[in-house]
């Protein structure tokens, strides 16, 4: 390129995103973005538009984590970036990396309140919601901007990264490559281990064990150590439980699967490792009675400031997982740490009578004419164990309590779901990122109240002739959909339990099933995942099933309603 070629901040964004290796962008487009999507797929980036903001901004998400690159996604500005920020903060929340770029209004107009169209000073309403909020105020600066971006998303604790853009700074312009400082970040998560000390210090804490457990959490997805984790639990025959996107770094039908013995491992385990797992509410904080009082923990975190957030952690072992573990197996072989047979064996004996009671539950399920949760789903189980390699993403509430515990998984960072704060409205956004990124068939196993949330975007996964097929498990509600408390207006919870949802993936163009048993529904998905095109399974069941809040109901307050 000749030097005196005017570059646009645009121009050289697109660049600096692509030199570090960043090709697909997720959206909405408007004032002040719309050239900018359109340049970025004349320079060969792939722009995916969609519907609404959070969609996109979930997406992008996504799209980290499952490549471990930073998602990249644009909005417009105001309304558009509040729609995107909650997803932004919910990246940030689950560490996944993502750079969320949104167009702005310029400074002296914002800083003066004269009020603009669309006007918000976005950078510091991001602040408390992401990592970290960076403003190009001159395109110039546009190279270093993407580095720092790409270098926060990605190092420590992946996480999600805000770029304000304004109007100004998109059209500026730079008439010499040589002074736009665009380059590819080096080594953007660099490895860390713990000292000798922290090792022998966990060491020593395992060979005393008797009743050790592995807690494999989605940091162990995402930090790609599925080998290293596999070899561990090989090696040390530690029985592991996987939190819900942490399914699949191991197979779930290891052998040293704990699954089905859940609570009772959990409960009597005197030493526990967590890998890449939070004790946070999923955990009960770390607290009794789904731990022992006196449990120790070995805990394999990115994030020293994770240590001691709930509980004393006694052995902590600050890095990337892949390198601790890659000091820790060898120390652990030299030492013959290995868990107690008769510890296996009580394991063991828990999950053989578990499964037994889920078997016959299962198989009385697929024998009744009508359709439930368990003969609904358990077709994708049976699905995913003929095509491991399918994507998984799963929310709601029952639904996602059910289909958590019916879906193997045999791959790691196959299961999208809810995440760390546990929110609806993430699946087709997740299964749109699921797609594209990897090319694989993709099934979103969606409550009917989730779908609601994000049910637009099956026009986008039409667009795309995404294979991605929807399953919709309608109860008519949140929760369920039978109850009302009043003669004048549906229940709170109460949703529309005749709908056809099946008829708005037809109404783009996709593939539309209605099922009313187990068979109907092993069929139609059988069916949809062999056309490889977008469709909805429309799965409807009784209104009256479905726990209310599902397994969190403990954490609902219930008040006494006769009381006025
Ligand atoms: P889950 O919800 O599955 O229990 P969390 O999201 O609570 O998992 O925990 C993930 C943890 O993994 C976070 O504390 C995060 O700091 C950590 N983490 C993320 N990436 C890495 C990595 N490469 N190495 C070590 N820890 C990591
Ligand atoms: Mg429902």
């Amino acid at each position: 390129m000749a030097d005196n070629v005017e570059l646009t901040g645009a121009a050289l964004l697109i660049d600096a995103l692509q030199e570090n290796g960043l090709n697909n962008m997720y959206g909405v487009v408007g004032i002040p973005v719309t050239d900018l999507a359109r340049l970025a797929q004349l320079k060969g980036m792939k722009y995916y538009g969609f519907r609404r903001e959070d969609a996109a901004v979930n997406a992008a998400a996504a799209a980290g984590f499952l490549t471990g690159k930073p998602g990249v996604a644009l909005t417009v500005s105001a309304p558009g970036f509040l729609n995107g920020l909650t997803a932004l903060a919910q990246a940030t929340k689950n560490c996944f990396p993502l750079i969320m770029i949104s167009g702005s209004s310029d400074r002296h107009v914002i800083d003066l309140d004269r009020g603009d169209y669309e006007g918000l000073d976005q950078y510091n309403v991001a602040k408390p919601f992401c990592k970290a909020a960076y403003r190009v105020d001159r395109a110039q600066d546009i190279g270093l901007a993407v580095a720092l971006a790409v270098r926060t998303a990605l190092s420590g604790r992946p996480g999600g990264v805000y770029l304000d853009l304004p109007a100004a700074t998109v059209s500026d312009t730079v008439n010499k490559k040589s002074d736009t400082k665009i380059y590819q970040v080096v080594d953007p998560a660099p490895k860390q281990l713990p000292t000798d000390t922290a090792i022998d210090r966990a060491v020593k804490l395992l060979k005393a064990a008797k009743q050790p457990i592995i807690l494999l959490g989605k940091g162990a997805a995402y930090a790609r150590s599925e080998s290293e984790v596999r070899e561990l639990v090989a090696k040390t025959k530690i029985p592991f439980l996987p939190m819900s996107m942490a399914k699949g770094v191991v197979p779930d039908d290891s052998q040293f699967s704990a699954a089905s013995a859940r609570s009772f491992s959990l409960g009597q385990a005197d030493v526990v490792i967590l890998i890449g797992a939070r004790l946070n509410w999923m955990l009960a904080n770390g607290e009794s009675p789904l731990f022992r009082d006196d449990a120790q923990f070995i805990q394999i975190d990115i994030d020293a400031t994770e240590f001691d957030s709930n509980r004393m952690i006694q052995a902590p072992l600050q890095g990337d997982i892949k390198s601790v573990l890659q000091k820790l197996i060898p120390a652990l072989e030299k030492d013959n740490v290995t868990a107690p047979q008769d510890w296996l064996d009580q394991i063991k004996q828990h999950c053989e009578v578990n499964n037994t009671k889920f078997a016959q539950r299962i198989e009385e399920a697929k024998e009744r004419a009508s359709l439930g949760f368990y003969s609904a789903i358990e077709p994708i189980d049976e699905l995913m164990k003929e095509h491991p390699d399918t994507y998984l993403v799963s929310e709601g509430a029952n639904t996602l309590d059910i289909g958590r515990n019916l879906i193997g998984m045999q791959q790691p960072r196959h299961r999208l779901d809810t995440g760390t704060w546990g929110v609806m409205g993430i699946g087709l956004g997740y299964a749109i990122a699921a797609s594209v990124e990897t090319g694989k068939p993709v099934i979103a196993l969606e409550g009917d109240s989730a779908f609601g949330f994000d049910g637009m975007e099956m026009e986008t996964i039409c667009r795309y002739k995404l294979p991605i097929i929807v399953v919709i498990i309608n109860n008519g509600g949140i929760y369920r959909g039978d109850i009302n408390v009043v003669n004048s207006q549906p229940g709170p919870t109460v949703l529309d339990h005749e709908a056809h949802y099946g008829d708005i993936a037809k109404a783009f163009g996709g593939d539309s099933y209605r099922v009313s048993n187990y068979s109907e529904m092993k069929a139609a998905l059988q069916k949809a995942y062999k056309n490889g095109r977008p469709a909805i399974i429309d799965a409807q069941i009784p209104a009256s099933m479905g726990a209310e809040s599902g397994h969190i109901g403990n954490l609902n307050p219930e008040l006494d309603l006769s009381q006025l």
